[in-house]
């Protein structure tokens, strides 16, 4: 099988923290702490979202959320390595069934691009991961319980799989005769564009479930003329997106930012749909905005925003059957 151009953008992705500060153009005093944080979590920025980071500017919003900096050695009290117990939801199969109605299927461990605030950079990807079995146990899994509808694709990120294996999948999901919709999630539209080509596309919408699929950007410096060329090919072929963001510090927890990126997702036929306060993750605790910011920033942004493209502000609980809705409207005005 030949190497789509995805997969060799993929291939070229910057990996060492001295090819990335030389690339952006980048003070080299970063590089020791670069370097010491990389081996926690390895570095991983494919060109096409390098191209979106101002160079010579170290506080860019995108370069904050793949740069590895010293921050992330840090021990923090309540941050720990299963923040939303999918340790413990884990099925059969690389299944993990924490909803009601849904079931979600860690289709890889692998992405295009490595998050510094990632909810799963402890997640134990060789014992969970659906693929490695074939599918076959996950697909028996959601085959035996009628009361799941939706199969839903995560990760890591599942469209870095390749469209052979996911077209077989998908043509095993449609074969059960109880689910109704695909939801895939991923952050491949908006780091690798390319990654929708016409191969998924054919996957995606050939059978007779439901597309559905949930972007991740955060930043509306992230969806550029690329990223929007790619969801409108998803839009044209009746594929339904949806956003989920995640709050971060000294990313995009400001209400300006946060209604540019509504703004903008809306423009592209994207919903915006959840902004996650942090899952507590080891490592990632320097990106933390606390529940009375938040609010704050909500109240803010409902001002300005109408109801339709407010996101719900939601923090995922272990153990919680759905995720959990924040009340930013009971918080005092700060
Ligand atoms: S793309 Fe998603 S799963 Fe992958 S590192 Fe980023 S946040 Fe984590």
């Amino acid at each position: 099988m030949s190497t789509a151009p995805w997969q060799r953008e993929w291939q070229n992705a910057i990996r060492h923290p001295a090819s990335l500060l030389k690339r952006l153009g980048l003070d080299a005093s970063l590089l020791e702490p670069a370097t010491r944080a990389d081996r926690l979590f390895e570095l991983r920025v494919p060109e096409a979202y390098l191209q979106r980071i101002e160079p010579g500017n170290r506080h860019d919003p995108l370069l904050r959320q793949v740069l590895p900096v010293d921050a992330e050695s840090a021990d923090s009290a309540g941050f720990g390595d299963d923040p939303v117990g999918d340790h413990a939801s884990l099925a059969n199969g690389g299944v993990i069934h924490k909803y009601r109605g849904r079931a979600l299927l860690i289709a890889t461990g692998a992405c295009a691009i490595n998050c510094r605030y990632c909810f799963r950079r402890h997640f134990p990807y060789a014992d969970a991961n659906a693929s490695s079995g074939q599918w076959a146990g996950a697909i028996d899994y959601l085959r035996a319980d009628p009361s799941i509808s939706e199969a839903i694709l995560s990760g890591g990120d599942p469209l870095s799989l390749n469209d052979r294996r996911l077209s077989a999948l998908s043509e095993a999901l449609a074969s059960i005769p109880h689910l109704r919709r695909l939801r895939v999630h991923s952050r491949m539209p908006v780091v690798l564009p390319s990654r929708i080509d016409g191969t998924l596309l054919e996957w995606l919408t050939g059978t007779r479930l439901t597309p559905v699929m949930v972007i991740h950007a955060n930043h509306p410096n992230e969806l550029d003329g690329r990223v929007a060329d790619a969801l409108q090919r998803l839009t044209a072929r009746g594929v339904r997106l949806y956003n989920q963001a995640v709050l971060l510090r000294g990313v995009n927890d400001d209400a300006a930012t946060l209604e540019a990126l509504g703004e903008r997702l809306f423009e592209l036929g994207v919903q915006p749909y959840y902004l996650h306060l942090l899952d507590r993750v080891r490592g990632a605790a320097h990106f933390e905005v606390d529940d009375a910011t938040a609010a704050a920033l909500m109240r803010a942004l409902a001002a300005v925003t109408p109801g339709y493209m407010l996101p719900r502000l939601v923090r995922e609980v272990a153990g919680e059957p759905w995720k959990v809705p924040i009340d930013w409207t009971r918080h005092a005005p700060m």
